[in-house]
């Protein structure tokens, strides 16, 4: 394992900061470091937008994808390095994570020639942005019990039902979704995928306030929504065979971040700042031995990191790697986020513009049970370790084979 840049690899890095320090301002380390997007921001999505154009000109877009539909053709770590190098300066938060790592990707592999000329360029240079519609009320872990429904009229598909958590929703043009087409089939097969124009007639987005006040995703009510056919993506019935792949994407995206939010530098700051029982916090053994604590969990997710970006480096395909750091990672966020209010003291309550201290405590706290859950739980990343990882049982299945329509369900089928 070899966790230093090769000599390419600190080659290419050197030219990402060059070109960085000339068309981006380093970010200021004390900053917040968590974003909030919502309906309201309509200012950063135009600057995240203007970035994005500005990068797709310059020739550092979707640096992974084939040149044909957009790309650079540049290896996965020449991606990693930009990632690594472009989070170091002040720019946009991006709105493209789900569009350019899960559903481009899900339209090379399974989209006609026609659908990826339409959509693929366009997703790259940013002005369309992309959302997942997945999830339902019923249906979220078990993403195969969906219950929207796509029926054929004609040469169009009618669309009726109701998703959630769809991020972005509010502010995107496209959405790929996922739909029940046959409610005979089993479970698993009679699934079918669509490209959708978010601004079709009959389409309701509701933006979900979340504890952080921002409003990251939605809920989004689909009635007689017509979609053509030449938007549905791969075969009629084969739509888990195509979610998978945004899926198989979306677990490898989300893994590699290592969680986001404050880092123990702050922590020490924080305690350095705040006095116990007449002396700086940070001379509190509890509490030197509790960031002592984190120090260790933070290293172990970064060498864990490392190991997956070391064998990308090589060319292999990373194993569990992505699962087991967001597991770790959310919750130890999670964790740092109540130990940094609990250093503010009574402060530590106050949030936002009441805020009297380092608010990136409060929104860490906040941001983390969504993380817990966004692409795979906490259980779901378990079960994944201990069957696929461990080699331990399977859970009993108790769905597999029957018809959809004959499953058991609190709602209608
Ligand atoms: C920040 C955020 C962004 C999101 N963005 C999107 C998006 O853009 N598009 C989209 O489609 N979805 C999105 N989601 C939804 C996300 O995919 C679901 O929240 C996730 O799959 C869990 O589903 P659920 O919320 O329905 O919980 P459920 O599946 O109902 O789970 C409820 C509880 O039961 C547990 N559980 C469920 N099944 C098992 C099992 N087999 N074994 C043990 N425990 C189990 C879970 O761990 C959880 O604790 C987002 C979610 C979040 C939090």
């Amino acid at each position: 394992m070899d966790f230093n840049d090769s000599p390419e690899e600190a080659t290419y890095r050197a030219k990402v900061r060059t070109w960085l320090d000339a068309n981006a301002t380093l970010r200021d380390p004390d900053a917040s470091k968590i974003n909030m997007l919502d309906e309201a921001e309509g200012d950063l999505i135009a600057k995240a937008k203007a970035w994005q154009a500005h990068k797709t000109k310059e020739g550092w877009a979707c640096l992974r994808w084939p040149k044909e539909f957009g790309g650079q053709d540049a290896t996965t770590m020449e991606s990693v390095i930009f990632g690594q190098e472009e989070g170091r300066y002040d720019i946009p938060p991006s709105i493209y994570g789900i569009g350019h790592g899960m559903l481009g990707p899900t339209i090379m592999a399974h989209g006609t020639d026609e659908q990826k000329e339409r959509f693929l360029p366009s997703m790259v240079k940013g002005d369309e942005v992309w959302c997942q519609l997945f999830s339902e009320p019923d249906a979220g872990s078990d993403l195969a019990g969906l219950k929207t429904s796509a029926v054929k009229e004609g040469d169009d598909w009618v669309i009726n039902g109701q998703k959630i958590w769809t991020t972005g929703a509010q502010f995107c043009k496209w959405g790929m979704l996922v739909a029940r087409t046959d409610t005979n089939a089993a479970k698993h097969a009679g699934l079918t995928y669509f490209i959708v124009d978010m601004e079709d007639p009959g389409i309701d987005i509701r933006p979900i306030k979340q504890m952080n006040g921002a409003s990251g995703f939605n809920e989004v009510f689909f009635t007689d929504v017509r979609t053509p056919d030449t938007n549905r993506l791969g075969a009629v019935g084969d739509g888990w065979r195509v979610a998978i792949t945004t899926l198989m994407n979306e677990r490898s995206s989300i893994g590699s971040g290592g969680g986001g939010g404050a880092g123990i530098k702050d922590l020490i700051k924080q305690a350095q700042d705040v006095e116990i029982n007449g002396r700086p916090g940070i001379e509190d053994g509890g509490v030197r031995r509790k960031i002592a604590d984190f120090a260790v969990r933070r290293s172990g997710l970064k060498y864990t990191g490392q190991r997956g970006l070391s064998a990308l480096s090589q060319g292999q395909t990373p194993g569990p790697e992505a699962s087991i750091g967001k597991l770790v990672a959310a919750i130890m966020g999670l964790e740092m986020g109540a130990f940094g209010m609990e250093l503010q003291g009574a402060a530590g309550v106050l949030s936002g513009d009441d805020s009297l201290g380092d608010p990136t405590w409060q929104q860490t706290y906040m941001a983390m049970p969504g993380l817990r859950l966004a692409g795979g739980t906490d259980e779901i990343l378990r079960n994944i370790i201990s069957e696929r990882v461990l080699g331990m049982p399977g859970e009993p299945r108790i769905d597999k084979g029957k018809p959809f329509k004959d499953i058991p369900s609190g709602t209608a089928r």
